[in-house]
């Protein structure tokens, strides 16, 4: 169950103090406090974990810091969507809202190779309004012989070209709790630029340690990627370690399932799952069409099939797109097959304007049914 405070109860009032006297005469109830703090308002949540079948709800409402009870009927305590919630589908971060209802591209390098790249990427996603990007530095890569990322080395120049340009949030992958270290670290050295989402790969879906880690810090969102290997359900209690531990700023990554039978794809294509996960939680949801899809192999009605897999994603609703790109793809260090180049830039953000306005469309239409 979880009381959702009147905005602004500040922690030593007298209205809390009685809800928490209240509370410590319930037994077998244990309660956990969270609290968001917004610009306009201060919103508190209390949890309460045990035996709350037999709670009387109605003289909880009443109590004076209350304004109201959700019982959490489902899964995912903290991200999921329960009856009668109307708790936020959307946060925002470095000036940038991510939500259910709206649409962030993230379009950027896989991998940093030089700090021409960067710049040169960074140039055109500024020309066509963008200010978002992705920009690998860790890289977790299959083979240990291959190119694993600059590290913390490139964390400098791709902050400082990222504020020169506008760059207002990168996903960055992290694999080890360091790295989140030295994002700080470098972020504070070049007098923070940019904003940077921690990115969780898919082969880190279950490295609850690293999920924890990653949870009690609340400086960053992150975006975690599904488990290619796992149930969507196991993905989705992936994403709740972060918020039990206190960051619920999280977006969930669909980038495609290890599975033969999805060939001639790198992996198979699961963005009908888009409003699945925004039906069983209140997370934004990513689509990854570069990972997904793993080539430019282009289908005979001209399109990329990188393109036509974006558009499937947005046509359902997706609130991000996180996609490879690179200035000049036979030089990328990291998945240069996959990349789109910067001539196609334009092409795709038109692309994915005419999906999205499809989308809207079909959500009219649907509401017009309703
Ligand atoms: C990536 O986005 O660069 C990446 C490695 O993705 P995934 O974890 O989905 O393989
Ligand atoms: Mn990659």
């Amino acid at each position: 169950m979880i009381l959702i405070l009147a905005p602004d109860t500040k922690t030593g009032s007298a209205e809390f103090r009685q809800l928490e006297e209240f509370l410590s005469r319930l037994p077998n109830i244990r309660h956990r406090i969270h609290q968001e703090t917004g610009e306009q308002q201060l919103l508190t949540e209390v949890y309460l974990i045990g035996d709350t079948a037999s709670l009387p709800v109605d003289e909880i409402e009443n109590l004076p810091a209350v304004e109201r009870v959700v019982r959490i009927s489902e899964e995912y305590r903290v991200l999921g969507r329960h009856r009668d919630d109307q708790r936020a589908t959307h946060f925002e971060y470095n000036g940038v809202r991510f939500g259910q209802d709206n649409l962030n591209l993230f379009a950027g390098l896989c991998a940093v190779s030089t700090p021409a790249h960067v710049e040169t990427m960074m140039r055109a996603l500024q020309e066509h309004g963008q200010v978002c990007t992705r920009m690998g530095a860790y890289k977790p890569r299959t083979n240990p012989y291959a190119f694993q990322g600059h590290g913390k080395e490139c964390l400098p120049y791709v902050f400082e070209l990222a504020g020169k340009y506008g760059i207002r949030v990168i996903a960055m992958e992290i694999t080890h709790e360091q790295h989140v270290e030295e994002i700080r670290a470098a972020l504070e050295q070049t007098g923070n630029p940019t904003g940077v989402m921690l990115q969780i790969g898919t082969r880190n879906t279950q490295n609850f340690e690293l999920l924890k880690y990653v949870g009690r810090q609340r400086d960053f969102p992150v975006l975690l990627k599904r488990g290619f290997g796992i149930t969507l359900e196991e993905s989705l209690n992936a994403a709740e370690y972060l918020a039990s531990e206190g960051n619920r700023n999280v977006v969930f990554g669909l980038r495609g399932m290890k599975t033969n039978m999805g060939d001639p794809h790198r992996n198979f294509v699961d963005f009908a799952h888009v409003p699945v996960v925004k039906r069983l939680t209140r997370m934004p949801v990513c689509i990854d069409p570069s990972h997904s899809v793993g080539s430019r192999d282009r289908a005979p009605d001209g399109l990329l099939d990188v393109m036509h897999v974006t558009a499937q994603g947005v046509i359902a609703g997706a609130n991000m797109i996180l996609a490879d790109f690179h200035p000049e793809p036979a030089k990328a260090l990291v998945d240069g097959p996959q990349a789109l180049t910067l001539q196609e830039l334009p092409w795709f953000l038109d692309d994915i304007r005419i999906a999205r306005e499809a989308y809207e469309e079909r959500q009219k239409l649907a509401s017009r049914f309703l």
